[in-house]
């Protein structure tokens, strides 16, 4: 078996559970394996420390996917797939029909993405080495879900680090379009294979309830609002009256057919327009609102825009809290990798002082238990956030 043999010191990072080796890392590469292919990973003093699937072309030239001996078989993938899902039966409600099934490292699955969309199945491959495996992959979530269809939307720029094109399309099966799903009791309408990412955002599912909770009764404002998640779970909930702020003409659209299918039309107002004008314009207007969610797309996409991108949160985290009265509820959100809990903690505190404001910390908002965080890995983590009542 090819091997990769580490500088001194480097497999530290793997002995702390992270599976990634860095090209700089490696002293020496032993056969003649073509990328994409398994390689044993061995430290300086020649201690086996597992094995990995190779990518010269990538910075991350090895993703370890066991410490021990196993063969990176179908019979290992079907285990840790087994696995996955075994974790998100005992995290989520059993009626939970559409759930992120696979979440990469998080489930040793460097690569990895697979979520589950009542009878259809989306699969994101982000490294050579699962995209070489593809086949594999398939035929294990059919065995596993006999699903209706399941496609593929690995149409990332990520990939590109990989190099691998972007790639998108129906791998098994039948698509018929529009799907409807459901989360939490609420309907949503989407098209998998065109929506952003693998279809819709189930990342904030159990976040949607612990907001909705504070609506009935309520003027809301969701800011960043995609198909209108926090929206329809705060009409749900018995909100007054709800204004979705969403810069996407066809977003919108969607959020509004949403709104239809669960039967509030009536109580959403869909804003079609930039977040930052809209907070700006009603900050001026001295309007209020009882609770306010902010859950902007990524500002730091590195880290070198960490700084952009706190001047970015801090200006709608201030101009949220000073349009919330005593009582008001402010849910605020980071899914930036680069960004974390207590930057984000600290670009509110400083907010709340600017707005002139005390904000007590009602609860703390991360990603949902299907898409679960390992301690050593920080990239698992890249939602962050939290529920604020104004005191
Ligand atoms: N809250 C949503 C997810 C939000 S993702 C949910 O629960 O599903 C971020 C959204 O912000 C995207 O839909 C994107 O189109 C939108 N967006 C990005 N920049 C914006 C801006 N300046 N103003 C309004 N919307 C914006």
């Amino acid at each position: 078996m090819p091997s990769v043999i580490l500088k001194p010191g480097k497999e530290r990072r793997l002995m702390f559970g992270h599976p990634w080796i860095y090209s700089g890392e490696i002293a020496k590469l032993t056969g003649e394996p073509a990328d994409g292919d398994v390689v044993d990973i061995r430290d300086h003093k020649d201690r086996p420390h597992g094995s990995g699937l190779l990518n010269r072309k990538s910075q991350i030239t090895v993703r370890r996917f066991t410490a021990g001996k196993e063969e990176l078989d179908r019979t290992f993938f079907r285990k840790r797939i087994d696995a996955a899902l075994a974790y998100r039966k005992t995290v989520l409600p059993a009626t939970a029909t559409s759930f992120r099934v696979v979440w990469s490292e998080a489930d040793q699955l460097p690569g990895l993405i697979v979520d589950k969309f009542g009878d259809d199945l989306v699969f994101q491959a982000l490294t050579l080495g699962v995209d070489k495996r593809k086949g594999t992959f398939i035929e294990i979530l059919r065995d596993l879900f006999k699903p209706k269809s399941i496609l593929e939307r690995s149409d990332v720029p990520s990939r590109r680090l990989e190099g691998l094109p972007e790639e998108k399309g129906v791998v098994y099966g039948k698509y018929e379009g529009n799907a409807v799903i459901t989360v939490g009791g609420v309907q949503f309408e989407g098209n998998l294979l065109e929506d952003q990412k693998t279809g819709f955002f189930l990342d904030q599912a159990e976040n949607y309830a612990s907001v909705g909770a504070h609506c009935a009764g309520k003027k809301v404002l969701d800011c960043f609002s995609y198909h209108g998640g926090f929206g329809m779970f705060a009409a749900k909930a018995g909100a007054s009256r709800v204004e979705a702020v969403e810069s996407s003409e066809p977003a919108n659209v969607r959020a509004h057919n949403n709104a239809k299918l669960n039967g509030v039309e009536g109580k959403i107002e869909f804003n079609c327009a930039n977040v930052f004008d809209v907070l700006k314009a009603y900050d001026k207007e001295k309007r209020q609102f009882d609770v306010i969610i902010l859950d902007p797309p990524t500002f730091a996409r590195a880290k070198q825009n960490v700084d952009d991108a706190l001047r970015g949160y801090k200006e709608i985290n201030l101009r949220a809290l000073k349009m919330l009265p005593p009582g008001g509820i402010l849910a605020t959100f980071s899914c930036s990798h680069h960004i974390t809990s207590s930057l984000l903690e600290s670009v509110v505190i400083e907010a709340a002082a600017d707005a002139r404001k005390t904000v007590r910390l009602v609860k703390t908002l991360t990603q949902s238990a299907d898409h679960p965080v390992l301690l050593g890995v920080p990239e698992t983590e890249y939602l962050k956030g939290f529920l604020l009542q104004v005191v």
